[in-house]
């Protein structure tokens, strides 16, 4: 039996993570979940699920959510309700669980995680820009305090599966897949007009928004380098992103020996979602299965570091290290909120990562409330 937390039950991935436990109540038990804007969905999980502790980021929603549960006759047994970074905090030390999936979008996620892992939670980890701000300070804290990372990002899901019963010292480099996103193989005149709405068109995955857009600009790719070195612990020049347009080749890895072991699969997070709640058992999921009849062919391509040069800047940052990857975090979620928002262009996103990365003096190893302040001041530009 495991019993579980998730910091962003709302959300794409916490979502799916939800069906997974309908799928084995008899295994899985949740405990704590947090939200933020969607009070009616947390209102119908706490129905379903029974979570003794519920956080809502925003106090005014965490009020609204108090006064619909109080008034719901079919709500026994009445969780707490508690909001702000305190609250998330709360769900991700909860002493009744045993792992947290953190499924919030970006790097607010910092602190709770850190919690989690000082409290001896296992953490199945799908909120990168946590990682990819902090990485240095997270998997030191993670081994100290002897506790796993899961990670529930497909592609380090299929590193991490690929790298199962093999000698870790005979790992020679990690293949890295991407799509390439909704704009694959045009250039960067034919992106000046691109819309959110084309931006939120992904070819193969269903996700939140951020991802989403991070996808299509290859700056998803590019935090994912910056994981898959923490994850795994290998230089970044050590890590080959590919484009794999079909998305049926998770990632892989390559081993002294010239074999290379992948994870292939259809593109549907909750293969890598169970694994995390349950690994190293694969119990059965329901859902469709690669025919290669059907799919004929799998084809690569190298990435387009020119027209998408946030995943260069990424590779910039990361051999750079210091505080240098949350400057690229930083400045990408920043960029992403303004364009969600119509204030900047498509094209204006990367142009916005590169002049804040050039215009940083990187600090050298930076303590948590460093890294915290240096994201905070570029949100708030
Ligand atoms: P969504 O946008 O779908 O969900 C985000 C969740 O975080 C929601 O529960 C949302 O609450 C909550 N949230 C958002 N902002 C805040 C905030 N300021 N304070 C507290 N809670 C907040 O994101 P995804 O599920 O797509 O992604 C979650 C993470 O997983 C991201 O880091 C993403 O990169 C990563 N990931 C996602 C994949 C996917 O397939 N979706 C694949 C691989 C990685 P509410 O909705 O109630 O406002
Ligand atoms: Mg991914």
């Amino acid at each position: 039996m495991k019993h579980i937390s998730i910091l962003g039950s709302t959300g794409s991935i916490g979502t799916q993570a939800l069906e997974i436990v309908r799928g084995h109540r008899n295994e899985l038990i949740v405990e704590a979940i947090s939200g933020n804007n969607n009070i009616e969905l947390l209102l119908q999980q706490i129905s379903e699920f029974s979570p003794k502790l519920v956080c809502v980021y925003k106090e005014e929603n965490a009020k609204r959510l108090s006064e619909l549960v109080s008034a719901d006759p079919c709500i026994k047994d009445k969780p707490e309700i508690v909001s702000g970074m305190e609250g998330l905090i709360k769900v991700a030390v909860y002493p009744g669980s045993d792992i947290v999936l953190t499924a919030i979008v970006g790097m607010i996620g910092i602190r709770p995680t850190v919690e989690a892992i000082h409290a001896g939670k296992d953490i199945a980890l799908a909120n990168k820009e946590t990682l990819v701000c902090a990485g240095h300070i997270i998997m030191s804290e993670a081994a100290r305090c002897a506790v796993n990372i899961y990670p529930v990002d497909s592609e380090h899901s299929a590193i991490f599966q690929s790298l199962q019963g093999n000698p870790r010292r005979s790992l020679d480099k990690i293949i890295l897949t991407a799509s390439g996103g909704p704009f694959r193989g045009r250039k960067r005149e034919e992106l000046e007009k691109v819309t959110l709405a084309d931006a939120l068109k992904h070819p193969n995955w269903s996700m939140g928004q951020k991802v989403t857009i991070d996808s299509s600009t290859l700056a998803n790719k590019g935090l994912e380098v910056i994981e898959a070195r923490w994850l795994f612990n290998v230089r970044p020049e050590k890590i080959q992103v590919v484009i794999q347009p079909q998305s049926i080749i998770h990632s892989a890895v390559q081993y002294d020996d010239g074999a290379i072991i992948a994870q292939l699969g259809t593109p549907d997070m909750k293969l890598p979602i169970q694994y995390a709640f349950f690994y190293p058992e694969r119990p059965f999921l329901a859902g469709d299965r690669v025919d290669f009849f059907k799919l004929g062919s799998i084809t690569f391509e190298k990435p387009d570091t020119e027209t998408f040069k946030a995943l260069a800047l990424a590779y910039e940052a990361i051999e750079t290290g210091g505080s240098m990857p949350c400057v690229f975090n930083a400045a990408n979620e920043r960029a992403v909120a303004d364009f969600v928002a119509g204030k900047i262009s498509y094209l204006g996103i990367a142009d916005f990562i590169e002049k804040t990365i050039r215009s940083h003096k990187m600090v050298k190893d930076p303590g948590l409330d460093e890294i915290i302040r240096i994201g905070e001041d570029i949100m708030a530009g």
